[in-house]
């Protein structure tokens, strides 16, 4: 069965990809299995400096990887830069991993007490269409680190990056079996790595929807779980902020990636004294928005992934109070303007579900604890920002926030040095950071006896 891979932008068939099927699945796992005994027992300089090579590969290939991007899923040039450049440094950073994974020695009567992190064999790594690059290099370059195999099921519809990625581990020498790619279809291939008990441990970003059913699966064999699932993020913004800052950072927390993000900031939420300010200060930013080409360089939003989804989009927006809207190009291409909702109610589905898509509702509140309210008035829990001069406050709240990640004045995009993943229905686990190699082990206990 083969698919047929669009651009977005374009609406043009840019290649058709065979998709694997469920033996096919299963007989990547299995080799996978075979090609980790050797993985493991890799010295662990030897596994260093295979994923350096690694890294290397993909910085040679930066431009074509962004550009492949650009063409399949419609990111800007800018951002599939930046996207390229962090499988890069994902791998470069958990290459030191492999000769830091230490254990404790921890004091006991008489003996030694000491502990491992053991790899836990083949992991499979579910990627969705939204960030095809950096999500996959968040699973699997600690997992490779840490001394498991990987098979990786890209989107069905934006596999073209991971499968060059694929091709770059092979020439930088990753032995075969190690890290394989396989296009396929969620409900087959991403089944087969929760149902197939030769995966020890599925790393799922998505749907909390499609997050569940991976949960579920997965308590059949007891296979660990990392879920990255939606969110409904909030930019809470007190009278006493830099207004122009917070008014021109605001449209890029929310429409970068066109809101195809988990971390979208699609409500801002406005102390009453300024609301009407910030909404004027944010007009212009909104309506200069530059929607267009994606491979352009001056470009800051592409279109949205398909058709299916623009409709989902738009059915957030039709019969919505918008206050304004940026532009959009005519023509082919799943276009959707930067869309701005005000005065909207709190029970709004633009207000309470995940858009993502280029639509933020802006919602007046009167007290730090109403905000707080607001902001927690949601199932997730994943990001959210806070905007104010007070920093006493500016803790108080991001301590208030149930969400795994905030910034205060800033929008901080996921850094990898930081550990990053969600409160509530946005997940279980956290990529990223110091201790993600970790998370791709078992820790083992060994007492032995010094007894005579
Ligand atoms: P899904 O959760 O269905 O897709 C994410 C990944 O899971 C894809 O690789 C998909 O494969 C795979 N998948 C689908 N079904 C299964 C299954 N039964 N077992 C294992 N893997 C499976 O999201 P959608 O693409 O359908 O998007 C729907 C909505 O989800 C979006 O509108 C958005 O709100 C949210 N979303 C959130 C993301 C996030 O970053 N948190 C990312 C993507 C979506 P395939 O696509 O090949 O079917």
């Amino acid at each position: 069965m083969s698919f047929a891979v669009v651009n977005p932008s374009t609406e043009q068939v840019i290649r058709s990809i065979e998709l694997a099927s469920a033996e096919e699945a299963d007989a990547a796992i299995a080799k996978a299995h075979e090609a980790w005994p050797a993985w493991r027992e890799l010295a662990p300089g030897r596994r260093a400096e295979l994923l350096r090579a690694f890294a290397d590969e993909v910085d040679a290939d930066l431009e074509n990887l962004a550009r492949l991007e650009v063409a399949n899923s419609g990111h800007t040039i800018g951002n599939a830069r930046g996207e390229a450049g962090n499988v890069r440094d994902v791998l470069r950073y958990y290459a030191a991993a492999p000769e830091r994974l230490c254990g404790k020695q921890i004091p006991v009567a008489g003996g030694l007490d000491v502990t491992f992190h053991e790899p836990l064999g083949v992991v499979g790594v579910i990627v969705p269409w939204n960030f095809p690059m950096p999500v996959a290099g968040w699973g699997f370059a600690p997992a490779l680190a840490a001394g498991n195999t990987v098979v990786l099921k890209p989107a069905e519809n934006t596999p073209l990056t991971a499968l060059r990625l694929a091709e770059l581990a092979e020439r930088a020498g990753i032995p075969s079996g190690v890290f394989t790619v396989l296009p396929g279809l969620g409900d087959v291939v991403g089944q087969r790595f929760v149902d197939n008990p030769v995966v020890r441990k599925v790393v799922f970003t998505g749907s909390t929807r499609t997050g569940k059913r991976v949960m579920a699966g997965a308590a059949n064999s007891i296979k660990r779980v990392t879920l990255e699932l939606g969110g409904k993020n909030s930019n809470i913004v007190f009278a006493d902020a830099d207004l122009d800052r917070a008014a021109a950072a605001a449209p890029y927390g929310v429409f970068d990636n066109a809101g195809q993000d988990c971390c979208a900031r699609s409500n801002i939420l406005v102390e009453r004294p300024v609301y009407e300010r910030f909404l004027e200060r944010m007009e212009p930013v909104v309506r200069g928005f530059a929607v267009g080409d994606p491979a352009r360089e001056s470009t800051e939003m592409g279109p949205l992934i398909s058709a299916a989804h623009r409709e989902k989009v738009r059915g957030y927006v039709d019969g919505a109070p918008v206050a304004y809207t940026g532009s959009a190009p005519q023509g082919p291409g799943f276009w959707f303007p930067p869309t701005v909702l005000a005065p909207i109610a709190a029970d709004h589905p633009a207000v309470t579900e995940e858009v993502f898509g280029p639509v933020v509702s802006v919602l007046p509140f009167d007290t730090e604890a109403e905000a707080v309210g607001l902001a927690n008035n949601t199932e997730y829990g994943l990001s959210g920002s806070i905007w104010t001069r007070d920093l006493a406050r500016g803790i108080r709240v991001s301590r208030g926030v149930r969400a795994g990640n905030l910034s205060v004045n800033s929008h901080s995009a996921v850094r990898y040095h930081t550990p990053f993943g969600g409160f509530g229905q946005s997940g279980i686990g956290r990529e990223l950071g110091p201790d993600a190699a970790e998370e791709f082990t078992e820790t083992k206990n060994v007492f032995i006896s010094t007894e005579e």
